[in-house]
């Protein structure tokens, strides 16, 4: 099981009250930036744009 880990698991942050509510993984190659999201922030109880942190 040694495939090359080019997954990594990334942490979503709300942009408007920056509560970090998902983690997912992406691929590095496919994004090499920062990802944003359109998800429910259960804190604003809307849908936000959230955004990778590190
Ligand atoms: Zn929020």
């Amino acid at each position: 099981m040694a495939k090359k880990t080019a997954r990594v698991i990334v942490t979503l942050a709300c942009t408007e009250c920056e509560e970090r509510n998902y983690t997912t993984s992406k691929n590095r190659r496919n994004d090499p930036g920062r990802m944003e999201l359109s998800k429910y922030c259960p804190r604003c109880r809307v849908h936000t744009l959230h955004r990778e942190t590190k």
